[in-house]
């Protein structure tokens, strides 16, 4: 078993699909970044687990982002996952959470969107729900009623080392009220945390569905990779604005910038901050997040 992998399986027939996801290098990689108290941390893991779940049958060349912004001590929870099994993520907060928290106690009231994000993007989409349910995994499994229609069940589990995932969903075109979707959702729903952390793919399908056809399909590797450049860091000067840029170089000497994701430092002195406003720049773009 790969550290880091996905693996899709079908239930031959009966028109429900599901994945198994475990992550732990890039999840450690993703913790080693920012000092995360033990709460955050197991809520970037699940995240991270659960964009991996929804990305990996998406077709296009892009990204899928999930954002959880709230009033509470977590302002903001961001993971991003691509087409090339790239995954990142960081959480911003205020204060510390007890371990087990819910959704309401960590981000008081707020939302999570998920947006679609094709390279060439034209297809973008953005869909939006309230955080109506106690878990992370709830409130995915709400955007799924409210979005796509098509009934999907989630399991996110984290520890302090690895997290895991599991998602059952319905196939298009099968009636939500089916006794073999209720059926398996059963039988899935007796899956231990420790099960799911531990055991690998082909004994966790048996262990909960050994009367069933299953094909399993062959794992995909997932690794923690931020895609931030020197060229996308100027581009966030750039929108902030002359006037801004050079006040902070008159007062600092320098521009410093950390990205947020992966810690990478990139510096820009009087001079490079002066290139960034020369002909030949690009545009504007609304884009502030590197
Ligand atoms: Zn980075």
């Amino acid at each position: 078993m790969a550290n880091d992998s996905i693996c899709r399986f079908m239930f031959e027939n009966l028109g429900i699909r599901g994945e198994i996801v475990r992550l732990e290098d890039s999840y450690q990689t993703a913790l080693d970044r920012h000092p995360y108290p033990p709460a955050l941390a197991q809520l970037l893991g699940q995240a991270m687990a659960a964009i991996t779940l929804l990305g990996t049958t998406i077709k296009y060349a892009g990204k899928l982002i999930l954002q959880v912004q709230g009033s509470g001590p977590v302002n903001l929870l961001i993971v991003e996952y691509d087409s090339e099994r790239h995954i990142r993520g960081l959480i911003n907060w205020q204060k510390d959470v007890f371990l087990g928290a819910e959704i309401a106690d960590l981000f008081g009231t707020g939302h999570m969107a998920i947006t679609v994000n094709p390279q060439d993007k034209a297809n973008r989409y953005q869909g939006i729900v309230e955080l109506i349910e106690p878990s992370l995994a709830g409130c995915l499994e709400h955007y799924f009623k409210q979005s796509e229609q098509l009934a999907t069940c989630l399991w996110l589990v984290a520890d302090a080392n690895r997290v895991a995932g599991f998602m059952l969903q319905q196939m298009p075109g099968i009636d939500a009220d089916g006794d073999d979707w209720r059926r398996i959702k059963l039988l899935a729903e007796t899956l231990s945390d420790d099960e799911l952390l531990n055991l690998d793919e082909e004994e966790l399908l048996h262990r909960l569905f050994h009367e069933d056809d299953i094909r399993l399909f062959e794992s995909e590797t997932i690794c923690f990779h931020c895609t931030c450049t020197r060229e996308r860091i100027e581009q966030m000067l750039l929108n902030l604005g002359k006037e801004e840029i050079n006040s902070i170089v008159a007062e600092q000497g320098s521009i410093e910038v950390d990205c947020e994701y992966c810690n990478k430092h990139y510096s820009f002195d009087s001079v490079d901050a002066a290139q960034i406003f020369t002909d030949g720049n690009p545009g504007f773009h609304s884009e502030t997040r590197h």
